[in-house]
């Protein structure tokens, strides 16, 4: 799923390379993917992009006109930037393809979703704060005014693991699963850790934690084609999706914990005294 850094590069991609050009058409190609009726889509044609911006991991093209197209790519959309992008509407089907925004010089973008679970959505909007996902974001963390006292704030009283409040996007805004892996293994810090019990000194280290972590990653893609983010988020993280694999850090082999529909990935050594967290689905298969 793309994250914070991943949606700031695509934005800053579509940035240059879409604002200044006028919406030739705009085409839902599958029935659920438009979450809003009013404006219709059909009334983005004409209208010339003038900046594309960001909301947690939230995508928004602004128009002249004061519209905002909102994008949403879920656990497994992605966009993809086509310089001659084809002339036909796409027709409603089971194909991955699920938006196409053509403009004036024939180039333009396809969102893509690959499952049966299609979450990727799209929303025609006059104000960004339409939007239910985006009025109840967080603050953004690497907004120039979110400070170590922001984040004390967040967490104090908190009684909830430090993984879940970092993921929870009404919190803060932006980070998923895998840059909260991430932070916490930057932090070298337990994901179970109670936020309500962190000291000052805990959340400074998490603060910094989380400035570094998305800044560098923000950093690492900054310039990519949006076809290459996939493999350059991929290849910069280092406990998450690396269950097995040696902890870059000092070596010790990566575990994981499961849950339902996800799972997180920690270093014993880095962020739990050396001790594995309890895996609730490996207990329970083990009674
Ligand atoms: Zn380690």
């Amino acid at each position: 799923m793309p994250e914070l850094p991943e949606v700031e590069s695509l934005a800053a991609f579509l940035r240059a390379h879409a604002t200044g050009r006028t919406v030739a058409r705009a085409d839902a190609a599958s029935f659920s993917v438009l979450k809003t009726f009013d404006p219709p889509l059909t009334s983005l044609a004409g209208q010339v992009i003038t900046g594309v911006g960001r909301h947690g991991k939230f995508l928004d093209i602004s128009t002249d006109q004061g519209l905002h197209l909102i994008i949403h790519l879920a656990r497994a959309g992605w966009l993809r930037w086509r310089e001659d992008l084809p002339s036909t509407p796409p027709k409603p089907g089971k194909s991955p393809l699920a938006f196409r925004l053509a403009l004036d010089d024939g180039s333009g973008f396809d969102l893509t979703e690959q499952g049966t679970h299609k979450r990727l959505a799209v929303y025609l909007v006059r104000d960004p704060a339409d939007v239910p996902g985006v009025a109840t974001l967080g603050p953004d963390p690497l907004a120039a005014d979110f400070t170590a006292d922001t984040l004390a704030g967040l967490l104090s009283g908190r009684r909830m693991q430090v993984k879940g409040v970092l993921r929870d996007q009404h919190i803060i805004a932006g980070i998923g699963n895998a840059y909260s892996d991430e932070v916490l293994h930057a932090a070298r810090m337990s994901p179970f850790k109670i936020a309500a019990s962190m000291t000052p000194g805990e959340v400074a280290v998490l603060y910094d934690a989380i400035k570094t972590t998305l800044t560098e990653a923000v950093e690492r893609s900054a310039g990519l084609a949006a076809a290459d983010l996939k493999g350059e988020k991929k290849s910069g993280l280092r406990v998450h999706g690396r269950t097995g694999q040696q902890c870059p850090v000092c070596g010790d082999t990566v575990r994981e914990v499961s849950f339902a529909d996800s799972a997180l990935q920690y270093c014993p050594t880095c962020q739990t005294n050396g001790k594995p967290l309890a895996d609730r689905r490996l207990s329970r298969l083990l009674k």
